[in-house]
């Protein structure tokens, strides 16, 4: 398979590139790794006239720190600088080890965090040749008018599968995006919509330039549990990121979790949150283990059955609970974090 013909578009500033976008309109399409829009291409998923390429707008690069305003991620940003970065796993450790677990070194050294938080819905019906999909005469996603994963309706299942997003919505972060209109931010866990086809609660003309984590997150404990197939360079087929801050006396101050690969959109579990205040017990783990497979409601998009993916969120959201309740999780002791 082979990349379709296209011209490349290299605006040399954010201002550029937000107005090649409006020029080419639905003609363009943003590209910065590459590493999940190219093999799409060759499957003719995407054939767009013109890539917007962002590489050339440096500005959107690096991460920085500040102890008021917290951190700021480019969109550009490779995944394996913020992987590596040692105040991040200070400071935000489920951040640092859901950027660890992301496909592999070399797909980490090309990909950015934009790119992770703006993949593309998949689907075992989808994200095939065009000559498998043709076959079956495509589907609602593309070139077809029928879901073969739930046939009969009208509705896109496919699931959203970043790793970062989910880790970032635990720590209540701030997705900002540039576009014609100016400059705004929305919450991360409002950045996407539960539909595989529309996926993104941005218009197409605007660009998400970069990603800001309140300083009031530093210092969370944290851990993201990836389920996929291949450990060494994998999509997860579910996956659960939770934060805590525990009092001296034990009992939890705030906790959020989030679940990622089992909907069209990550999706945080409203019950985690309802831990602020208590002490642990075994059945409070269990009751916000429950609720997360009431969010999580995985269907036949993947390899792998829709009932296991929702026994291993039940297991990773209860792990993921007591080891940061108890401080025992591997990131918690990696980064040293006490939580706050
Ligand atoms: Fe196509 Fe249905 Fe899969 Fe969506 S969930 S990609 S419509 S088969």
């Amino acid at each position: 398979m082979s990349l379709p013909d296209f011209e490349l578009a290299r605006p040399s500033s954010l201002e550029a590139a937000v107005e090649a976008l409006v020029r080419f309109g639905p003609e363009a399409q943003l590209v910065a790794g590459g590493t999940d829009l190219f093999p799409s291409m060759k499957q003719g998923l995407f054939s767009p006239r013109v890539l917007v390429d962002l590489k050339s707008v440096p500005a959107l690069d690096g991460l920085h720190f500040d102890l008021e305003e917290g951190l700021a991620i480019g969109a550009l940003t490779k995944i394996s600088h913020l992987a590596a970065s040692r105040h991040v796993a200070e400071s935000f450790p489920v951040l640092a080890e859901a950027a660890r677990g992301v496909a592999s070194p070399l797909l980490r050294n090309m990909g950015t965090v934009g790119g992770n938080l703006c993949l593309d819905t998949r689907c075992l019906y989808y994200n095939q040749s065009e000559f498998w999909r043709g076959a079956i005469g495509g589907c609602l996603k593309k070139d077809g008018d029928v879901c073969h994963v739930a046939p009969g309706g009208r509705f896109c299942w496919a699931v959203f599968s970043g790793d970062l997003a989910p880790a970032l919505m635990v720590l209540g972060a701030q997705a900002i995006l540039t576009g014609p209109g100016g400059t705004r931010e929305i919450p991360v866990s409002e950045f996407y919509v539960d539909d595989g086809i529309v996926r993104l609660a941005k218009d197409r003309k605007e660009i998400l330039t970069g990603i800001r984590v309140p300083a009031s997150s530093a210092g969370m404990r944290g851990t993201y549990k990836k389920y996929r197939i291949r450990r060494s360079i994998d999509y997860p087929l579910a996956a659960v990121a939770a934060a805590m801050s525990v009092a001296a006396d034990g009992s939890c101050l705030q906790a959020r979790v989030a679940v990622t690969a089992a909907n069209p959109a990550p999706k945080l579990v409203p019950a985690a949150e309802g831990l602020a205040g208590k002490t642990f017990s075994a059945e409070l783990v269990e009751h916000v283990a429950h609720e997360a497979i009431r969010t999580a409601k995985p269907l036949r998009t993947s390899s792998s059955t829709p009932e296991y993916r929702r026994q291993v969120v039940r297991i990773f959201v209860r792990r993921a609970l007591r080891e940061l309740w108890h401080d025992t999780s591997s990131a918690g002791h990696r980064a040293g974090s006490r939580g706050r």
